[in-house]
């Protein structure tokens, strides 16, 4: 039975779209159709603009323990969903069920909870001034958010936006990406049931061309982007145009440094997550691993049989932890990346090619590379797949020097017996964030990059910052 939508989510209601054409949804898994939704277009985007801009000043003007309520109600609702929420973004994207329910079946209620809560505890401020008066500084929603995301980890990702958004009084036109559409009309489901007010949250499923006219928008006042780093270069060009606020969060090519006193052994299981997870497919993971020049084959006989080790398979069973990629595209840019890999002189070590046993399915084997130089493209440019490169370096100042060169600067990962010299380490290493013998972004720290990598923050009360305006009025001026 294929998920088939009519009608887009526009105005807290399912509208008939503007024009006739719908957008296939693809397993990865069995190359099947499986669902679809009405791609929408510039007309549709127009009036999800409007609805939001009309629900704005109501919104907006509600106090946030008023909006914690909604919200709260709205978590309840995708909590009730969650399964059929990890599911349906496993059939799509490929990512393994048992993080599905993890990241987008249980993540996007906690930071509704999360912001909306921080927002109704948020007070007005008196600062008292140097120069006699003191200052009543007030934070007001943005305005209207046009919020585009990813494939990758949907869900997650576009409750990193919506949560603070809404929290802070913010209306919101989301554009998710083609290939997992389904997941977000499932939101919309438990945005209808939590009686979310009409035009705070409004859904126009489209690629690129339907996403930079959002971008574009008038009545958009702040743009929030999660994608590629080319995708953010042309965004970023337009917001600067518009002085239009934006954030965006891009690619990554993280170096997970192993320093010589790492028992990696005892961490397999977070050193997957640090580096493998999701089939390869996250931004912040540690796909250059570093490694000292005196354990360099012990490490590299290490990362290769857990590759080697870990079962490829249909991501929604429970026992898979690699799946396929989320389309054929996507897999024969992996491919490519492995056949360059090769041709610069990298030794395959693990994996390489697809898995002997698959008939189907974009599936690429769990691949590790040694002899990898920090010049060579493997080693530089985003993949996007399950690919690692292992690079040796002499001491920790080579090892700093390596981790810094690249043009991306968002996660990283330090391992190492001790943490404190661990946290030292990663103080030099030129990243947004940095974990110590694993990696996880806690939603109370700032996450996002520097260099390639991006612009702004999103999580922390950084992400809900980013969605208020600050004014200040100067009380008793003198
Ligand atoms: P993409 O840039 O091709 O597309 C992302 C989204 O932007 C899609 O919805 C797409 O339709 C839209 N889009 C593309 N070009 C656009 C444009 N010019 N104007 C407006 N919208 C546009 O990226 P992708 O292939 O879907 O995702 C993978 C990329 O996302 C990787 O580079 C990955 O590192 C990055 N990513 C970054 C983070 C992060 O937090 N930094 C998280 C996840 C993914």
């Amino acid at each position: 039975m294929t998920i088939d939508y009519t009608d887009l989510y526009i105005r807290g209601a399912w509208a008939r779209p503007s024009g006739d054409s719908t957008i296939p949804v693809i397993s990865p898994t069995t190359e099947q159709r499986i669902g679809s939704v009405p791609e929408g277009t510039e007309t549709d985007v127009d009036d999800a603009v409007d609805a939001a801009r009309a629900a704005l000043t109501d919104w907006a003007s509600w106090t946030a323990a008023q909006r914690a309520e909604v919200l709260g109600r709205f978590a309840d609702e995708l909590e009730s969903r969650a399964e059929d929420t990890a599911a349906r973004v496993s059939s799509q994207n490929g990512m393994p069920i048992t993080l599905a329910r993890q990241f987008e079946g249980g993540f996007p209620p906690v930071l509704l909870r999360y912001y909306a809560e921080m927002a109704a505890k948020q007070e007005d401020e008196i600062r008292p001034g140097m120069l006699g008066g003191s200052t009543l500084v007030t934070r007001s929603p943005i305005g209207v958010v046009g919020a585009i995301v990813p494939w990758n980890v949907p869900q997650a990702i576009t409750f990193l936006k919506l949560a603070p958004a809404l929290a802070a009084g913010c209306t919101v036109v989301l554009k998710p990406s083609p290939e997992t559409v389904l997941d977000a009309f499932l939101m919309a489901e438990a945005a209808i049931a939590a009686g979310l007010p009409p035009g705070v949250l409004n859904i126009v499923p489209g690629g690129r061309d339907l996403g930079a006219y959002l971008v574009a928008h008038p009545g958009i006042d702040k743009v929030s982007f999660t994608g590629s780093t080319g995708a953010g270069r042309a965004i970023g060009r337009t917001c600067g145009e518009l002085l239009r606020p934006v954030t965006l969060e891009l690619g990554g090519k993280s170096a997970a440094v192993i320093l010589d006193d790492a028992d990696l052994t005892a961490n397999l299981e977070s050193f997957y997550g640090a580096t493998l997870l999701n089939n390869g497919q996250i931004c912040w993971l540690g796909t250059r691993v570093l490694a000292p020049r005196s354990r360099y084959s012990e490490i590299v006989d290490t990362i290769s049989d857990l590759a080697k080790g870990l079962t490829v398979g249909d991501p929604l069973s429970d026992t898979t932890q690699m799946g396929p990629l989320v389309s054929s595209r996507q897999r024969e840019r992996v491919e490519g990346y492995i056949e360059k890999g090769r041709s610069d002189g990298g030794r395959v070590t693990a994996g390489g090619g697809r898995p002997a046993d698959t008939t189907h399915g974009w599936f690429v084997e769990p691949t590790v590379f040694a002899d990898v130089e920090t010049g060579h493209t493997i080693a530089q440019e985003e993949i996007f797949g399950p690919v690692l490169s292992v690079i040796p370096y002499t001491d920790e100042a080579e090892a700093i020097a390596i981790a810094n060169h690249s043009d991306y600067g968002l996660g990283g990962s330090i391992w190492t017996a001790d943490p404190e010299r661990g946290a030292q380490f990663a103080r030099g290493v030129a990243s947004g964030t940095v974990g110590i013998n694993g990696y996880s972004n806690d939603p109370t720290a700032p996450f996002g990059g520097i260099k390639n990598s991006g612009l702004g923050r999103e999580l922390g009360p950084e992400g809900l910052a980013s969605y208020q305006q600050l004014k200040s009025i100067y009380l008793d001026v003198r």
